[in-house]
């Protein structure tokens, strides 16, 4: 990790490093659905301009997770759990039709 990044993160603490994610998940989620909405011709905003607004905000919440990660101890081995078991839930619902509750 970047060490200015690290920095940060021990000045600012968890509570505020959660908050920022919190706060930048939701600038991603605005920015999923006006892409979306581009893409369709359903906002005057370009589509290139939205992409930007994408790719800052993926990459603000990338960074707001990499800080978390580094300042909950024991959240990566959870992760990586999660990611197995959701990552094979979700290809049995797409491609074999199961487990849809
Ligand atoms: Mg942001």
């Amino acid at each position: 990790m970047d060490q200015r990044l690290h920095q940060i993160a021990e000045r600012l603490g968890t509570d505020e490093m959660l908050l920022q994610l919190a706060e930048e998940c939701s600038e991603l989620s605005q920015a999923c659905l006006k892409m979306v909405r581009a893409n369709k011709g359903l906002t005057p905003k370009a589509p290139d301009e939205c992409k930007e607004n994408l790719a800052e905000e993926l990459n603000d919440v990338k960074v707001c997770m990499e800080l978390v990660e580094s300042l909950v101890s024991g959240l990566q081995s959870k992760q990586q759990f999660y990611r197995e078991y959701k990552t094979d839930r979700w290809y049995k619902r797409t491609f074999l039709g199961q487990d849809k509750a």
